[in-house]
């Protein structure tokens, strides 16, 4: 099997690991933005050289792993790049606009829209974990318009990473992840910002943060080069979820300053129940 891995970072060099594992005989290249990204995946033995025209035109897979708004530029070039019989997915955290960027080119049969919902707050190659994928859900949307046999070795290489696979459309995908996803985010960085602006005392923060903290502030360490452009591509959508967090805020603190703490507790306890909700992940796929 001829791989062509285009960003090979956190996602790209993950399912670099595992194709080696699941397939031994897998030949794998490399295409990324950054020379010493490729250095560092040819070293740590994630690729095993630089893709060219030639990889390309024979790739039966290509994975292209980079920031979204990459995505949208890149993908219509690469379609062009390929052979009639590959095929190409994506790993982008936004599929609206990717797809609506492809709708119409020559190759469209030629491409799987996905999103893996598996990750970490690293980046590069240095990142790439092996198992990343086991027992994560991957969303594949208009699955109607790949051509069947290709969707049938998307879904072969996906079970061989263990993933569970759940079909959306594009909107629905946006919608659903700008709540799950990305408002989790944007919190967890403004809550970095409030705490790092109030403690200018990096030790204070060192010695007084407890595991609350670290856990909820985690995402807070992610790429902003990877999230501005996720951000930018659904802003619609999480407009509204900001809306309606900033509103529970708001409310919250309402009830504070009037000694409502029947109110406080009964909110907490409603809140409770996405225990019960969160029993129903399995554990490890509760990454991202
Ligand atoms: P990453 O670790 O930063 O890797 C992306 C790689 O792509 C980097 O080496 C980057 O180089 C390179 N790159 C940027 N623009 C490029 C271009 N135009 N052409 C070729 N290479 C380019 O990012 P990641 O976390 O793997 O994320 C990759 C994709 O997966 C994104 O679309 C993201 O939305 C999606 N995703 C991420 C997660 C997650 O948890 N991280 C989960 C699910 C899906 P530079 O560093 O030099 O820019």
């Amino acid at each position: 099997m001829n791989v062509i891995i285009v960003g090979i970072g956190l996602i790209g060099g993950s399912m670099a690991r595992d194709l080696r594992c699941k397939y031994p005989e897998v030949s794998i290249y490399g295409m990324d933005a950054s020379a010493s990204h490729l250095e560092e995946a040819i070293r740590l033995q994630l690729i095993d050289g630089i893709a060219s025209s030639k990889e390309f035109s024979e790739a039966d897979i290509v994975i292209v792993s980079i920031p979204v708004d990459a995505i949208v530029k890149e993908l219509p070039k690469l379609l062009d790049l390929i052979g009639d019989d590959s095929l190409v997915i994506d790993a982008g955290s936004t599929k609206s606009e990717i797809c609506s960027i492809v709708a119409d080119h020559p190759k469209r049969r030629n491409f799987l829209a996905c999103h893996p919902i598996a990750g970490t707050e690293f980046s590069g190659p240095s990142a790439a974990i092996s198992g990343l994928f086991e027992g994560k859900t991957n969303i594949i949307c208009e699955v109607e318009k790949t051509a069947f046999k290709l969707q049938e070795r998307a879904l072969n290489i996906f079970s061989g990473l263990g993933m569970r696979i759940r079909y959306m459309n594009p909107e629905a995908h946006d919608r659903h992840i700008a709540y799950v996803s990305h408002l989790s985010h944007i919190s967890s960085f403004m809550l970095g910002k409030t705490v790092i602006e109030k403690e200018k005392n990096e030790r204070d923060i060192f010695d007084m943060a407890g595991s609350g903290f670290e856990s909820t502030v985690r995402l807070a360490k992610s790429s902003p080069a990877m999230w501005t452009p996720i951000f930018k591509q659904n802003k619609e959508n999480v407009v509204e979820t900001l809306d309606e967090y900033i509103q529970n805020l708001e409310a919250f603190k309402q009830k504070l300053i009037d000694n409502n703490f029947e109110g406080i507790y009964k909110e907490m306890d409603n809140t409770n129940k996405i225990k019960a909700i969160l029993k129903g992940i399995p554990q490890n796929n509760k990454d991202r």
